[in-house]
């Protein structure tokens, strides 16, 4: 809470990359990890435009088990190498408490994802964990419950934490979820820690993504989090809303002056 920090937090996850403070952090990647060949480009792309922080879930939280669920902690250990490499930091999503050990040398960012913004077992457990841990807002999550469960990893003594607005699912069915960028302003006013805002999920339609990722940067969001992929019309999961190269270049060029003008 601000009552308790008025200075808002820094997050250093070295070698020069932080989230908050005096900058926007952007952190884009596809939806799903699928090969090494595909992380290639993708991280080609992001070396290319100067991006630092790179997504990818490895393991997915799909709405059928019959959906690609993800290459698991082999496709981890494929990810953390070439991230290395290239300089690139990783976030990723960790669905329950027995991985959190098994993928913590290879993770930069824990994303805990809205499915998950309430399974206090394993905010518990990340509570107890060194590492950055990138919080969502739950698919009907309010704004209180996303900080009382930021407040769980708090608690359990570990200050390094990242708030995402992703949307929520509301009555309006023209888009996947309802981008609620009012969280933003009153997130950063309640909160010292850092806002980011998730405009892929937040309205799950490719040719809007860019407008929304660049309004949750004048609201007053640290950080954007997208995602993009070679082909995204072939891609794993989430192609919908998937930026390819050549948009993903462009809306990391607009971001950046958007930003400047705030
Ligand atoms: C994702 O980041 O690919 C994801 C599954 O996000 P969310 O938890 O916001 O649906
Ligand atoms: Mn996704």
């Amino acid at each position: 809470s601000r009552k308790w920090r008025v200075k808002p937090t820094v997050l250093d996850l070295g070698d020069g990359v932080t989230i908050g403070g005096n900058s926007l952090a952007i952190c884009a990647g596809p939806c799903s990890i699928e090969s090494e060949a595909q992380m290639e480009k993708v991280m080609d792309h992001l070396v290319a435009n100067g991006v630092r922080l790179m997504r990818g879930g490895v393991f997915k939280p799909r709405s059928s088990p019959y959906a690609f669920r993800g290459l698991g902690l082999e496709g981890l250990r494929d990810f953390h190498r070439m991230a290395r490499a290239r300089g690139l930091k990783i976030v990723t999503e960790v669905m329950q408490v027995s991985q959190v050990e098994e993928m913590h040398d290879f993770v930069d960012v824990f994303q805990v994802g809205a499915r998950n913004t309430q399974n206090f077992n394993l905010l518990d457990a990340l509570g107890g964990v060194d590492k950055p841990v990138l919080l969502k807002r739950g698919i009907s999550g309010s704004i209180e419950e996303l900080l009382s469960s930021a407040e769980y990893v708090f608690s359990g003594g570990n200050e390094k934490l990242i708030l995402c607005e992703r949307g929520i699912r509301t009555f309006e069915t023209a888009s996947r979820n309802t981008l609620d960028l009012n969280a933003v302003p009153i997130l950063k006013a309640k909160s010292h820690l850092p806002v980011i805002v998730d405009p892929s999920h937040g309205i799950g339609i490719r040719e809007y993504v860019p407008t929304m990722a660049l309004a949750g940067v004048i609201a007053g969001a640290d950080g954007i989090v997208y995602e993009t992929h070679e082909t995204p019309e072939t891609a794993a999961s989430d192609g919908a809303q998937t930026l390819d190269f050549d948009e993903s270049a462009r809306l990391i060029r607009n971001l950046r002056r958007v930003y400047q003008l705030r």
